[in-house]
């Protein structure tokens, strides 16, 4: 029999206790899987990002990523880098910069850890279709709300790029349009952290949202145009 202040809790309180419980997984699973390897969670995380960077990092862009400080991310790159997993180099571009590579076997150690808990796969992949496309667009929404925020760091998502046309073939299976790939994008083809995102100008991305949310083309208003869907396809946004 539910309590009366258990039956007051509002939906956001609900979720909120759902999304704390899910948390607790994941930190669980993420310290048992990189600790069986050897690694602290930090250490993963960022074998993690350096394998998802288009271009080479460094210590600063790593703190930045995972929103820690940069002397705790120092301190776990150099734990890496005795390790022989990441090697760090001066870059090409700013003799005054260090960036940071994964070595052959800091590349295999990051596909292990880049993996996600098979337990919290097996449980998204037990809801509807439907449902999952409608959890992934409501926690695009909340990462975008945190991200205007300044809770979190800025996510490579679609909503925010410079290649995204969202709803350009409203009430299709397909209803957005990746610029990058030139190709028709379903909302359970939206991608949160995609390595090829370049982000829109800051005056668009409301404009890019709204569009999102309330389902109308872009048509001639600011970035893009109404376009056939095409059938090239340069690179899979699902299979990354
Ligand atoms: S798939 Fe990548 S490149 Fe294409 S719109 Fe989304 S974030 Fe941009």
């Amino acid at each position: 029999m539910p309590t009366q202040a258990s039956t007051n809790l509002s939906v956001s309180d609900r979720i909120l206790a759902g999304l704390s419980k899910l948390s607790l997984v994941m930190r669980h699973e993420s310290w048992r899987a990189a600790g069986q390897r050897g690694l602290t969670p930090t250490q993963a995380q960022i074998l993690s990002i350096l394998a998802g960077s288009a271009n080479p990092i460094g210590p600063k862009e790593v703190a930045r990523q995972m929103a820690i400080t940069l002397g705790t991310a120092s301190e776990a790159i150099s734990s890496l880098v005795s390790k022989g997993l990441v090697r760090k180099a001066t870059s090409e571009t700013d003799g005054r910069a260090v960036v940071l590579s994964l070595t052959k076997p800091g590349v295999r150690e990051a596909a292990t850890a880049s993996a996600w808990p098979a337990s919290m796969v097996e449980a998204i992949d037990a809801l509807p279709e439907s449902e999952r496309t409608g959890l992934l667009r409501g926690l695009i929404g909340m990462i975008r709300t945190l991200q205007e925020q300044g809770a979190v760091p800025t996510a490579r998502m679609c909503v925010g790029c410079t290649y995204f046309r969202p709803n350009e073939y409203p009430d299709t299976p397909k209803p957005h349009h990746c610029l990058l790939i030139d190709a028709p994008i379903a909302n359970s083809d939206l991608r949160i952290d995609c390595p090829e995102m370049e982000p829109a100008a800051e005056e668009v991305r409301p404009k890019l949202w709204s569009v999102f949310v309330n389902g109308q083309p872009l048509d001639n208003q600011g970035p893009g145009h109404r376009r056939s869907p095409s059938k090239s396809r340069r690179f899979n946004p699902v299979s990354k």
